[in-house]
């Protein structure tokens, strides 16, 4: 299975445990912060341009959101537009955030495509341990999401066996939602167990909503409509940097 190199940058980003956060998407050797822009309000009759706009930009990996009307009530695309993708923009990190029932089902074949982390729910699946084996057998990085809904406890048996854990601040299924604040409680109860866990948060996230999901210490940042629906996308991926660096070093201070 192909690594993917995280896009190129002028100059190294270095994270407060002085790893390069542009080499590769390190594991669980460093928090550092990262921006997924969301393409679900993108121009999807054009979306290779719409990713390498966006990675030009200073997205760090794309957040892609696969919708198979039953999990979530929308409809959105599969694994042959992800292996399309792939083609035109090669070197970008692939996290697909698969919004599905029967999520066991779709591995493979997204493996196939190209994808490099497969983010499935855990409220999609009975057998969580066996499918997280069966993601990483396919040679990806494993993320497991959490509605909002569902305690944050629910996670916790398996937040050891993943790479990302993702805490939805909105209902997942649609774009353009408003942020749930009170879902932050459960990021931080995340961050203060796990220092180095990615953690990622998904859903009306954008300049005003950033301060709270950084202070509680997420550091996987998705924006959708706030970045693409913006005529200055860059400075929107700054400004959500520049929040999310600030608090991953207070926190990294004030935890020690
Ligand atoms: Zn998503």
């Amino acid at each position: 299975m192909h690594m993917k190199v995280m896009v190129k940058q002028e100059s190294p980003r270095i994270c407060v445990s002085g790893f390069a956060s542009n080499n590769k998407m390190a594991a669980k050797s460093c928090c550092s912060c990262k921006i997924g822009p969301s393409i679900l309000n993108a121009d999807l009759s054009c979306l290779t341009d719409e990713c390498n706009r966006l990675l030009e930009c200073g997205a760090d990996y794309l957040h892609l959101d696969v919708m198979d009307g039953h999990f979530v009530p929308n409809l959105t695309f599969g694994a042959p537009l992800v292996k399309c993708l792939r083609k035109k923009v090669p070197d970008a990190f692939f996290d697909m955030h698969m919004m599905v029932a029967n999520p066991e089902k779709w591995v493979d074949d997204m493996a196939d495509a190209g994808a490099d982390q497969y983010t499935f729910h855990l409220e999609a699946t009975e057998k969580p341990v066996d499918l997280i084996n069966q993601i990483k057998k396919a040679g990806m990085k494993v993320g497991v999401g959490i509605k909002p809904n569902t305690p944050v406890e629910a996670v916790l048996p398996f937040v050891e066996l993943v790479d990302m854990v993702l805490v939805m601040t909105v209902e997942p299924g649609f774009g353009g939602q408003k942020f749930m604040a009170d879902m932050m409680p459960k990021v931080k109860h995340l961050r203060t167990k796990y220092r180095v866990l990615d953690i990622e948060v998904d859903g009306g996230v954008g300049i005003p909503t950033i301060e709270a999901a950084a202070q509680a210490g997420a550091n996987m940042i998705v924006s959708g409509s706030a970045i693409i629906k913006s005529d200055k996308p860059k400075e929107v991926i700054d400004a959500l940097r520049a929040t999310t660096e600030k608090w991953i070093k207070i926190n990294s201070e004030t935890s020690q």
